[in-house]
């Protein structure tokens, strides 16, 4: 009798075993196959030109006392001398007094547009850190094989390389077949209402673009667990965005006599049961193109488990929620952000409040999260609102056999020799939000190799991440033809 049940077991595991292995054979790469051709070096002008563009200080403030427009004149004449070309020959309109749209006219009026985008503003540097960087941060110091500076990843990169392949272009005659909007926003730190007015322009327009490119996911050499080779990450959807306000008004008074509860210790409260239940963990369609792209390129256990999620999809989902950034690519994350409640050490507040801020999956809406927090928090003396204008929902997916996720793996992966492409869930947010009723395909990258110091001290891309990107849009900008 044991005898029959040891053999039946043996034949159970000998057909899983089977169907794995299978399974993963039959996940094949999924890769564009295409031939790199080496970047040449760059330029000495385009490496100055870079550097003249860092000097500028575009910093967008969130007190608009702090904006100092001259700094935007200053960095938009600096533009119009050094790409003469681009200047010259497309037609420039200034949005909302400083964004600045161009409109490259293509030879085939059939074939619909597409729009490039980047962004001329920084975040400032942080009261407090001016001596933790090791350089001026407005001076585009080039040291140890890094370009430095606040703006250097985040996003003067792409706004410098997409000019100097564009101007490289023009001077031999190039004319692209489709059309091409180059939108280049002033205030995407801030809330981008630049984006969202030329968004609204081409709208009006009845422009509807085959699709449109904005900074997003980067080249990464090693930060793919099991992949030895560089991946470039092409954000192919964007994680909404809400904040909600909690607030709780309860009797307040002297702190000598506390009643059991107080605004407090209910707002509280609230803030640990959201932190303590989160919500549902889930592979977004990004994340699969992410499985789909990757996982025939990995070893080979790491191999099974990609191409057999059935069985093996709640320990990938433990594996991602063990880091917080990969914890963002499978939920709906909730943050406190701001609490106020108090004025005086014995007096018990009338009204605590707490700002919680929602980066929200693509497939969970504003308004279901909202009842799905009511639910948890499960008290009515917690009243929910949203704050200001904060909801945007999650973005549409683009699909992998869209020509603009197609186009854009193709000019990387022929810019740049063994890199592997993937779609890619971005989980901040970018100008391109605005732009889901120009087009339906909207994606996400920037061509830099793991850039250091986004928003932070030290803030640099290396020679290698510029000459990339530079390489990178003029292989992109002649792929469109
Ligand atoms: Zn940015």
């Amino acid at each position: 009798m044991i005898k029959k049940i040891l053999l039946f077991l043996l034949v159970c595991v000998l057909i899983l075993l089977t169907v794995l292995v299978t399974n993963t054979f039959l996940k094949s790469s999924k890769q564009i196959h295409v031939e790199a051709t080496p970047a040449p070096e760059i330029s000495p002008a385009a490496l100055q030109h870079f550097q003249g563009a860092l000097a500028f200080k575009t910093v967008s403030n969130s007190n608009p006392a702090l904006f100092d427009s001259s700094q935007f004149i200053g960095f938009r004449n600096y533009l119009e001398t050094t790409y003469p070309n681009f200047h010259g020959q497309l037609q420039r309109e200034i949005i909302k007094d400083f964004t600045l749209l161009f409109t490259w006219k293509g030879k085939n009026p059939d074939l619909k547009p597409i729009v490039l985008m980047a962004h001329q503003d920084v975040v400032p540097i942080e009261l407090g850190t001016e001596s933790l960087w090791s350089v001026d941060p407005f001076a585009g110091e080039v040291k140890d094989d890094f370009i430095w500076g606040r703006g250097t990843t985040d996003d003067k990169i792409n706004l410098i390389s997409i000019l100097e392949a564009a101007e490289k272009l023009l001077a031999t005659n190039f004319q692209p077949e489709r059309t091409i909007y180059f939108s280049f926003g002033h205030d995407e730190e801030i809330g981008g209402s630049g984006a969202i007015a030329v968004a609204k322009l081409l709208k009006e327009r009845g422009v509807e673009a085959e699709f449109v490119m904005d900074e997003g996911g980067i080249i990464t050499k090693s930060q793919i667990p099991g992949i030895t080779q560089p991946v470039a990450l092409i954000g192919t959807s964007e994680k909404g965005y809400l904040s909600l306000i909690l607030s709780v008004e309860e009797e307040g008074g002297h702190s000598s006599m506390p009643a059991p509860e107080t605004s407090i210790d209910i707002l509280t409260r609230a803030i640990v049961r959201l932190r303590e239940k989160p919500f549902e963990a889930r592979f977004s369609e990004s994340m699969n193109g992410f499985i789909e792209s990757l996982g025939p390129e990995m070893p080979f256990v790491q191999r099974m488990a990609f191409a057999n999620p059935w069985l093996f999809k709640s320990m990938i989902i433990g594996i991602y929620e063990s880091s917080a950034g990969g914890n963002a690519m499978i939920r709906t994350t909730a943050a406190p952000t701001i609490i106020q409640a108090g004025l005086k050490d014995n007096v018990i507040p009338t009204l605590s409040t707490a700002t919680i801020n929602f980066r929200l999956l693509p497939g969970d809406k504003g308004e279901a999260v909202i009842t799905k927090v009511k639910e948890i928090i499960n008290d009515d003396r917690v009243s929910v609102s949203i704050y200001k204008n904060s909801l945007s929902e999650a973005s549409a997916v683009t699909p992998m056999n869209s020509v603009g996720y197609q186009k854009i793996a193709t000019a990387i992966k022929s810019s740049y020799a063994d890199l592997l492409a993937s779609p890619f869930l971005m989980i901040g947010a970018t100008d391109s939000r605005y732009f889901g009723e120009v087009s339906s395909n909207i994606i996400k990258f920037s061509p830099m190799i793991d850039p250091i110091g986004f928003h932070g001290i030290n803030e640099r891309v290396s020679l290698e991440s510029y000459q990339t990107s530079l390489w990178f849009y003029e292989q992109l900008l002649k792929e469109l033809n």
